[in-house]
């Protein structure tokens, strides 16, 4: 199925000279998620890992499905003060604006071999946070995944080192 279809562009959001890539479009359509969580886990499936790790929001969206397909965990990463046990923090720069991501401290052990996923790959910022996050409790990025990424942006450099994928590339 061709899933970039089924994603809407809305011009103009969240600020202006953004095409924000609108997913709620194919969210809605069951089997357009479906076949969306199973070309995933068809990137991964060469993969040894132990853990999925989304950051909020659309991260868990993208993540859990992943996570119950391929039973392995699922490690919600969060924005400041949302998550309620002890928890580390990593401050990063978006797209439009900046903000800081948490994760629980006991969520990875050390040499666990994490996926991290989320829906689109803009600056990396996001992502690279999240791999800070990662490593900070001594897991191991063994692959970045997202739904969309947005090439001209270049994200993917900041995260050199690390295998990223995508399914939808906007150029
Ligand atoms: P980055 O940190 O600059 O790579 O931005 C990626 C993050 O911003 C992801 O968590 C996305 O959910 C969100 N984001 C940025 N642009 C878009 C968009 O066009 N559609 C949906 N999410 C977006």
């Amino acid at each position: 199925m061709n899933l970039k279809e089924k994603i809407r562009e809305i011009e103009d959001y969240p600020e202006k000279g953004i095409s924000f890539k609108d997913i709620t479009t194919l969210l809605k359509d069951g089997e357009a998620f479906h076949d969306m969580i199973d070309q995933l886990v068809k990137t991964i499936e060469d993969k040894e890992f132990d853990l999925i790790v989304g950051p909020e929001s659309r991260g868990f969206i993208v993540g859990t499905p992943l996570s119950y397909a391929t039973k392995k965990g699922f490690i919600p990463v969060r924005k400041p003060g949302k998550l309620p046990a002890e928890t580390i923090k990593h401050e990063y720069d978006l797209e439009y604006g900046s903000d800081a991501l948490e994760m629980h401290k006991d969520a990875i052990k050390p040499g666990q071999r994490v996926i991290i996923t989320d829906d689109l790959l803009a600056t990396g910022g996001t992502l690279r946070s999240t791999v800070k996050l990662v490593e900070q409790l001594g897991g191991e990025v063994v692959g970045i995944l997202c739904l969309m990424e947005l090439t001209y942006l270049k994200g993917r450099e900041t995260l050199k080192g690390y295998d990223v994928k995508s399914l939808i590339q906007y150029k």
